[in-house]
């Protein structure tokens, strides 16, 4: 029979007071009747081990993605994401974090100060956008010409908002005229239209939008997850209230926190508010005083949440990237590299999803699947020979388009020729007749 009593003596400044941990006894003992006994202890931990497949190595093959997104992470963001982790409130956090701040006002073209990464991915940054600017019983009008539309009118439905759509087959843009009618019939609070419609491959132009909504009291909420860097957005100059993006595409950088704006305008509508921001998580008065927006110089920052500080890191790379080579070269090189995989496309027989040439998106290329050919079988194909990821169709284009992403470090004209190479081999494979030489 075991008989075990253990004691600790654990001190205080002034007293020093014995506490006894645990007192094992007889089966008898009032305590030892609930505890289970160390053979059930035993048994149990026999029963439920430790899972076999953490015990080996963590894998991780090297891909070519060029698909939607994620693009692959250049190796200097990936050497910042793997630098020691630091405090949250230390001050060289901070000012990483101050870094990062003025990138996306950098990468965005504004001045807001309200502008910050928030922690999660671009649907993290669409959901903090809404549930600041949406309050019950608002009329938001939001632009359906694909996935991301359809998501961000769910969203603010979820917040209570009365959603109004304007909608375009997807693949087409909306003029002006379209909007003007739109808002001028719904008399929203908000607008909402993706700038870079990464379901169908096709770019929203933005001139002239903010303009017809400011006209009407209504602030302009703009999605360029897949248009940032690749294509040009100017924050002020487009009278853009709310302006989000993603860091896995143009930027680079692993998914996990995204750049946000808000305008004068957009602060104005949140300070009205006549209820609290629903969200904890995203509220921006909150983050505001993390990140600190509006705070004096040595005003301290205040803890709101653990900030993600290895993305944060690896943003901040992808930043500096951009802002080494520059905005205006940097978009140039998407245009031009989208560009030669179009006409690569085309010189092969293939149709893309967007007729109009100034419609399409360059970061992502959307191709129609001919007629007879499996979209997945090429897609896989393309996988298991190349290591090469290219994507399926989205919403509206899913089974019928392959989505073909030149993003970032991976938008180069190697990769142009790469891709074109392995998709002419796919489809040759699949008993397709191409006739261009490549
Ligand atoms: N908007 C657009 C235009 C996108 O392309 C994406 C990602 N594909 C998102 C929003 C959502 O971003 P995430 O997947 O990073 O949440």
């Amino acid at each position: 029979m075991l008989f075990l009593t253990r004691w600790r003596r654990v001190f205080t400044p002034t007293t020093s007071v014995a506490l006894r941990l645990y007192h094992m006894s007889s089966p008898a003992s009032s305590v030892g009747q609930s505890a289970p006994k160390m053979a059930d202890k035993q048994s149990l931990v026999e029963s439920f081990p430790p899972p076999k497949e953490l015990l080996t190595p963590l894998r991780v093959p090297q891909k070519t993605l060029l698909g939607p997104g994620p693009s692959n992470a250049s190796p200097r963001v990936l050497a910042a994401s793997a630098l020691p982790l630091l405090g949250h409130l230390h001050p060289e956090f901070l000012q990483i974090m101050d870094d990062v701040k003025a990138g996306i006002q950098y990468a965005f073209q504004t001045k807001n100060q309200l502008t910050l990464a928030v922690s999660g991915t671009g649907h993290a940054a669409m959901e903090a956008a809404v549930v600041n600017m949406v309050e019950p019983g608002d009329v938001v009008l939001v632009a359906v010409h694909g996935l991301w539309g359809e998501r961000c009118a769910d969203m603010c439905s979820r917040n209570g908002a009365e959603v109004r759509t304007i909608n375009k087959p997807i693949g087409q843009n909306f003029t002006l005229e379209d909007i003007q009618k739109g808002i001028e019939y719904h008399k929203p609070c908000m607008f909402f239209i993706c700038h870079g419609e990464s379901s169908a491959g096709v770019l929203q132009p933005l001139d002239g939008i903010g303009n017809i909504c400011h006209k009407h009291d209504c602030l302009l909420l703009v999605d360029s997850v897949a248009s940032l860097g690749g294509t040009p957005l100017y924050m002020d100059e487009q009278g853009i209230d709310i302006l989000y993006s993603g860091a896995q595409k143009v930027l680079g950088a692993p998914p996990g926190a995204s750049p946000i704006s808000f305008s004068a305008r957009a602060r104005g509508k949140l300070a009205r508010r006549k209820q609290k921001v629903p969200s904890f998580y995203f509220d921006m008065n909150l983050l505001s005083d993390y990140w600190g927006v509006g705070l004096q110089k040595g005003e301290p920052r205040k803890y709101h949440h653990t900030g993600p500080i290895s993305s944060v890191y690896a943003l901040r790379e992808g930043l500096a990237k951009l802002a080494e080579e520059g905005l205006e070269n940097c978009i140039s090189r998407h245009q031009e590299n989208a560009l030669l995989l179009h006409q690569g496309l085309e010189a092969m027989g293939l149709e893309l999803w967007v007729k109009d040439k100034a419609a399409r998106l360059p970061t992502v290329t959307v191709v129609r699947v001919p007629e007879g050919v499996n979209w997945k079988d090429v897609a896989s194909y393309i996988m298991n020979k190349y290591s090469i990821e290219i994507s399926g169709g989205l919403g509206a284009s899913a089974g019928k388009a392959w989505r073909i992403g030149l993003m970032g470090h991976n938008c180069t004209r190697d990769n142009v020729e790469l891709v074109l190479r392995a998709l002419k081999d796919a489809l040759q494979h699949y008993g397709v007749r191409i006739q261009a030489k490549l």
